[in-house]
């Protein structure tokens, strides 16, 4: 039974949404699907909790937090076993995701805000504070429902505010037994979880009440939730859509590099914001890229993620299942396939591998995110006119430079328009280090200290000492 958490209880909800095997397209459990009336009263509980909330200590913060860590570890093998079953991924994905979420929640109670002081002369003392903001609206993907749930619940939490989750309507399983788990380690109404469609996330966005709303998803439904945000101004942390580019220098080993570009390419199946999803090699590797990119490609494994062998699982719904075919059939147009590109004769939303070479920019695949196991490798030949190519994209998340010269390749790095770089690694996430959003892969930045000051409005306190 999977319920939602309103003001410290179980809530059933009026009426319930199906969840959908991407491996078997059978339904495995059904969910609350949160009315206007749950969104309501889900507010109004976070909102009065702020008012003790908002004074608690720093250390009874950190205990919460802590204490959530500890049942998190304790049952990390139950909630790994629910995100195979919502998401179909391999179960070391899956846990690789519990211990990211452990991660953050450890990183954040080790966190405080203390008052800084900006000027303490004769005359006057003033002293910058950073405030909580209120009710904060937690709205999470499908992608990797746990994590981009706690990245949120920690730093907001710690800072002061309560919260009010909504998880995605296709996986909502583990955040409900997250909710279910930490229930009786918050004060009533400090944490509430909602689980429903995407009229939920209109209604609890739309909120009066809420004060910021911190979002991961698409592009397209940033643009919407801004929109709902600006009658009450109200604060916003966007984490939206991206289209990696990663750029092979000409001094790179191709046979060293393409295990892990495949890795941080085909992750998770394609379906995660900051993979690489532009490859872009210089003309002298380009066929030894391609080459040792299709090998790697035509040996993985795809199935059922509970087979500890498995390399890679399904997509994990019907409607990105169907978006990925559409990038699949422009990819046989303008590029040519050089490994996967079927859809496997059996149930579930499976898509092999799918390497794609000879295509160039201005195509769907290059310029759009595909979300999926499909990843083109484009040629190009002047190193400042590929990175033009790659900042032309309204995209701006991550991206990557690979190079034997480590040096050369962080020069490269710096003239990327993106809001991570890394150098010979990609997705490379850590809760102490800011993963910040340019241009329309959203605004603000989640993860460590500007993940937490997000969460705050800042006040200065300016004290005469002439009396
Ligand atoms: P989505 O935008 O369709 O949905 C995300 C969430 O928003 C869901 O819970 C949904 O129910 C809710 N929602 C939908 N419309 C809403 C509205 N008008 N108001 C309020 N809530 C609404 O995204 P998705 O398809 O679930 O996720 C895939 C996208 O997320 C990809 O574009 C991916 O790049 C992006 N993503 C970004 C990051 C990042 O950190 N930048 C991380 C993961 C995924």
């Amino acid at each position: 039974m999977f319920d939602m958490l309103i003001d410290g209880g179980a809530a059933g909800g009026e009426s319930r949404i199906p969840v959908i095997s991407p491996v078997t397209e059978q339904v495995v459990a059904e969910v609350p699907d949160a009315s206007a009336a749950d969104v309501d009263r889900a507010v109004a509980a976070a909102r009065r909790a702020w008012a003790g909330w908002r004074y608690s200590a720093y250390p009874q913060r950190r205990d919460v937090l802590v204490a959530m860590s500890r049942v998190v570890a304790e049952n990390a093998a139950e909630l790994a076993a629910l995100l195979v079953m919502e998401t179909g991924r391999p179960i070391a994905v899956a846990q690789f995701e519990v211990g990211l979420a452990l991660q953050f929640l450890d990183y954040y109670a080790a966190q405080q805000i203390g008052p800084e002081v900006l000027i303490d002369d004769d005359a006057r003392r003033v002293e910058l504070r950073r405030l909580p903001l209120g009710v904060v609206a937690a709205i999470v993907p499908w992608n990797a429902p746990l994590y981009l749930a706690v990245n949120k619940i920690a730093p907001a939490l710690m800072a002061g505010n309560t919260v009010v989750v909504k998880s995605a309507p296709s996986t909502p399983l583990t955040t409900a037994r997250f909710g279910a788990l930490v229930a009786d380690l918050v004060p009533a109404g400090v944490l509430n979880i909602l689980s429903g469609g995407n009229a939920t996330g209109v209604h609890l966005v739309g909120h009066t009440d809420v004060a910021k709303i911190a979002f991961t998803g698409s592009s397209q439904t940033g643009r919407q939730i801004m929109a709902a945000a600006a009658p009450t101004l109200k604060r916003l942390t966007l984490e939206l859509g991206g289209n990696d580019a990663a750029i092979v220098l000409p001094d790179a080993d191709p046979a060293a590099i393409a295990p892990a570009l495949f890795g941080f390419a085909f992750f998770n199946s394609g379906q995660v914001c900051a993979v690489i999803k532009r490859l872009y090699v210089h003309d002298s590797l380009y066929d030894a890229v391609c080459e040792a990119m299709a090998a790697i490609a035509g040996a993985v494994t795809l199935g059922d993620g509970g087979d500890p062998a498995l390399q890679l699982g399904p997509v994990q719904n019907k409607a990105q299942f169907d978006k990925v075919q559409a990038f699949l059939a422009d990819a046989r147009v303008h590029g040519r396939i050089i490994a996967g590109g079927n859809v496997p004769d059996r149930p579930g939303y499976f898509i092999e591998p799918t390497i794609v070479r000879d295509i160039t920019d201005g195509t769907m695949l290059v310029d759009e995110e595909p979300f999926g196991p499909v990843l083109p490798i484009i040629r190009y030949s002047d190193v400042d006119e590929v990175v033009a190519r790659a900042n032309r994209s309204p995209y701006g998340l991550g991206a990557s430079v690979w190079s034997s010269d480590v040096e050369a390749a962080t020069r490269v790095a710096g003239l990327i328009e993106s809001g991570t770089v890394w150098v010979n690694q990609h997705c490379a996430l850590d809760p102490a280090v800011p993963f910040p959003a340019t241009k329309q892969s959203g605004i603000g930045a989640e993860g460590g200290r500007e993940g937490l000051y997000a969460y705050t409005a800042v006040q200065t306190v300016n004290i005469s000492k002439g009396q």
